[in-house]
């Protein structure tokens, strides 16, 4: 270490040389500091990478560009099994598996074009030929000249990862299964009972008591019924089972037709219920039945989640090849934070004031589900809370041979 005049310390190397006469007489000596900065900093830097990669819980191994291995760190050792005397110098295709083979080539191939290969789940072979599951990623080593000449690879164990999953995936099928058995065998008694209310309610017509209460029978089993359907509906798109039956219809005939069965609804709840003029017509390949389910739910909500005294507006346009149904309210809204999570499964937003309006928050996922099934989008727009909402259903139109 030298001292320089302004107090700093810089480290050095030196050398030292003697001067003779022609004699050979000393007369003195020659003394040569190189400031050693830069190579000192740049040792630094690579023992820090260096102790970087020896403590990553990451397997980190490099490679030439013909598969052969040229370093190992002690992730590798521990996920690989073996040190890294035994594996320097051996090929990389030792702990790939052979019907993977094919696989390294393709990686090999992509490195030389310069390009990184990134979290690639594949599987790979330990020394005692366990299989692991990894995930990835290799990128091109470049030397001096900015020549390829070999290749980094950080693998990640994702074993654990991967057995989550599965059992998440199994819990989500034993929920579908159990979705599917809870609606089937609730929905075994609900056409009875609603067979035998309706026979009650008929010998009592008279009596207005009665009456009164087999308006609320029929409305809840009615509400029931509907309720179990979603279920079933939710388990169905679970497990795949959604099927259509598709036709080419009139999509401004479908919503009319929705809106003006549902026009008594909006009348009890003192809401204006206006369809934008005129509705027109737009030909689309869809399933009457599901649409119509879509449509009279989409319809509902705006129902469900506006005061009295509001309105509800239902419009239809062309644009470029879509049919665009829009059903807008001037309700209480949704939070932009809610707009795309209104169409998870089982989400209903909490609003400060509003008691909660029955429902189990499976509606707009089917709704979503059966749009996406038309090869159509659907989407909730909203100013926010108290400031009403807008459904937008976008379907693509069939375009008819002349
Ligand atoms: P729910 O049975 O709860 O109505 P949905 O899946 O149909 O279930 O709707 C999910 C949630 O989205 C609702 O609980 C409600 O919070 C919100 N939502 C749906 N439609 C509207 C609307 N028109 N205005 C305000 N909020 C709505």
């Amino acid at each position: 270490m030298l001292l320089a005049g302004d107090g700093r310390e810089i480290p050095i190397d030196n050398g030292a040389a003697p001067i003779r006469l022609s004699d050979g007489e000393l007369f003195g000596v020659v003394l040569v500091f190189r400031d050693a900065t830069e190579q000192r900093q740049s040792a630094h830097a690579r023992a820090w990478l260096a102790s970087i990669i020896q403590s990553s819980n990451d397997a980190v191994i490099s490679k030439t560009l013909d598969g052969k291995i040229t370093s190992w760190n002690p992730a590798a050792t521990r996920l690989f099994g073996y040190t890294p005397e035994e594996i320097i110098g051996q090929p990389i295709t030792k702990i790939i598996p052979t019907e993977l083979h094919d696989e390294e080539e393709y990686v090999l191939a992509r490195l030389r074009r310069g390009e990184q290969v990134n979290h690639f789940e594949t599987m790979r072979l330990t020394k005692n030929g366990k299989r692991v599951e990894v995930s990835l990623t290799v990128s091109p080593i470049r030397n001096d000249d900015g020549e390829i000449v070999g290749a980094s690879k950080i693998a990640r164990d994702i074993t654990e990862r991967k057995q989550t999953e599965q059992i998440l995936r199994e819990a989500d099928q034993r929920k579908d299964e159990f979705l599917a058995t809870v609606a089937h065998e609730m929905r075994g008694p609900l056409a009875p009972l609603r067979h035998a209310a309706a026979i009650v309610c008929r010998a009592e017509h008279a009596r207005p008591e009665v009456q009164k209460a087999c308006g609320i029978i029929d409305r809840q089993l009615g509400q029931l019924a509907r309720l179990v359907d979603d279920l079933l509906d939710v388990s169905r798109a679970g497990t795949g089972k959604l099927h259509l039956n598709k036709e080419a219809l009139d999509l401004g005939e479908l919503v009319d037709n929705v809106q003006s069965s549902l026009r008594s609804q909006f009348e009890a709840s003192h809401q204006e219920l206006v369809v934008a003029s005129p509705v027109g017509s737009a030909y689309v390949l869809g399933d009457r039945i599901r649409l119509t389910q879509v449509f009279a739910n989409l319809l509902q909500n705006a129902n469900k989640y506006t005061p009295k005294g509001g309105r509800v507006t239902v419009a239809l346009r062309q644009e470029q090849k879509d049919a665009v149904v829009i059903i807008s309210d001037t309700g209480i809204g949704i939070p932009a934070a809610m707009l795309d999570r209104v169409f998870d499964l089982f989400a209903q937003v909490e609003h400060s004031h509003e008691r909660t309006r029955g429902g189990l928050g499976i509606g707009l996922n089917i709704a979503k589900r059966l749009v996406e099934l038309h090869d159509g989008h659907i989407e909730a727009r909203s100013e926010g809370e108290g400031r009403g909402s807008a459904f937008v259903v976008r379907l693509p139109m069939f375009e008819r041979e002349e």
